[in-house]
């Protein structure tokens, strides 16, 4: 049989990333964006080989985009596009897995738009013009939270009324999920272990930053909760606050819920605490030649993740690995040994040299002779969903 391919979407409220994946190779033969849908500055870039290229769409919205994008598709899956894989990020307590779209599932991912008003409704965008473009594929939803649905009940209850879980739905979810399953078995397998039979924290630090407790390849425990905002410092996202920090500033400075929200996803995180970006090359720039916002968003982010870390120790049986991932994670010898330096209770080192030469999708070892593992692994989220539907389409 030959390889087959998968279209990979990604669908925001004004965006359309996508990647064409062929099982049998690792680069993509097609990948893109079009953005600023909807508006004036519609526009459509892809990459295709090394070539790059763009068109403007003026007012194009998320179906025009899929349209123009169907013949470039075609053309580079060289013969047939076997389904369409789309990334949705909320799946609530209804999807332990990837799922067949079909009017069931559409109607559950459209239930659960309350628990992500800004993100399911997008991606519902997303599906319903690319099954009008591409009516004869299949097509197959993968989810961000659907990883996590094997924590123990400890791990993802507030301490919150048992009615606001039964009745509402407030509970932990936990978000990357595709990345933190794809970067797992990579790590197994770098390590020559089994993933059913191996423990492991995974930091995935992007834009967006999350851990993870993964044992025997299920998830155990995961920074995000209810949202995306719990957990760690991010780009612009705060992490935890103090829960009463949202009546202390009602009750205070008047502010609307509206304007805490934005405060708290928008603008806090390394932007808000350096003042200065929330762009984590940005910072180490500006720290070296002594910005203090800077230092301090460095350090504040470094300590913040080591402390979740050392959190999510306590759903291992044992440590086969800590594994970085994401912009961050994969780049930033710096983030990673400041990290790192805080984990001493968990007799974590790294080889400084090691550290240092691991960029720029160059995934390895860091770790110190004699020390627990320590694996920079690049994550792959759009091979994974690609990986996710194809199995779905065999089974
Ligand atoms: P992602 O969302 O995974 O694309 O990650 C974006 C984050 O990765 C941003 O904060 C970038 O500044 C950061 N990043 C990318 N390259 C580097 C680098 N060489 N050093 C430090 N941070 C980087």
């Amino acid at each position: 049989m030959p390889a087959r391919n998968i279209l990979v979407i990604n669908c925001g409220s004004s965006s359309i990333k996508f990647a064409l994946v062929n099982e049998a190779h690792s680069q993509f033969p097609l990948s893109g964006l079009a953005e600023r849908l909807g508006g004036p500055d519609a526009v459509l870039h892809w990459q295709r080989g090394g070539e790059r290229d763009s068109l403007m769409m003026p007012n194009g919205d998320h179906r025009s985009a899929l349209a123009q994008l169907l013949p470039l598709v075609q053309g580079a899956a060289g013969g047939k596009l076997h389904g369409i894989g789309h990334r949705v990020v909320h799946g609530g307590e209804h999807f332990t897995s990837a799922s067949r779209l079909d009017d069931s599932a559409l109607r559950a991912i459209r239930a659960t738009a309350p628990l992500a008003p800004l993100h399911n409704p997008a991606n519902l965008l997303g599906i319903e013009a690319a099954m009008k473009v591409y009516p004869d594929l299949p097509h197959v939803a993968v989810f961000d939270t659907a990883f996590h649905q094997t924590l123990p009940e400890h791990a993802f209850r507030y301490a919150l009324p048992e009615s606001l879980y039964r009745q509402h739905g407030v509970r932990r979810y936990g978000f990357h999920g595709t990345s933190h399953r794809f970067v797992s078995h990579r790590a197994a397998e770098l390590a020559g272990l089994s993933i059913g039979d191996s423990s492991w924290l995974v930091a995935h630090l992007g834009n967006g930053c999350s851990t993870c407790a993964i044992v025997n390849g299920q998830s155990r425990d995961t920074s995000m909760g209810l949202t995306p905002l719990e957990g760690l410092v991010m780009g612009t996202r705060s992490g935890d606050v103090d829960p009463n920090l949202h009546s202390h500033l009602a009750r205070t400075l008047g502010w609307s819920l509206e304007q805490i929200d934005t405060m708290l996803n928008k603008e806090s995180g390394l932007q808000g605490l350096s003042g200065l970006s929330n762009d984590m090359r940005s910072l180490e720039q500006a720290r070296d030649q002594g910005h203090a916002g800077a230092t301090l968003a460095i350090e504040v982010f470094c300590y913040r993740l080591a402390k979740s870390l050392a959190a999510m120790s306590c759903a291992l049986p044992t440590l086969d690995g800590l594994i970085f991932t994401g912009g961050i994670g994969e780049n930033s010898p710096l983030i990673r040994s400041k990290t790192v330096a805080h984990l001493k209770l968990l007799n974590l080192t790294l080889d400084s040299e090691a550290n240092a030469r691991t960029i720029r999708g160059i995934g390895g070892p860091i770790h110190a002779k004699g020390h627990p593992r320590v694996l920079v692994v690049p994550t792959n989220e759009e091979r994974q969903i690609a990986l996710d539907t194809l199995a779905l389409l065999s089974a």
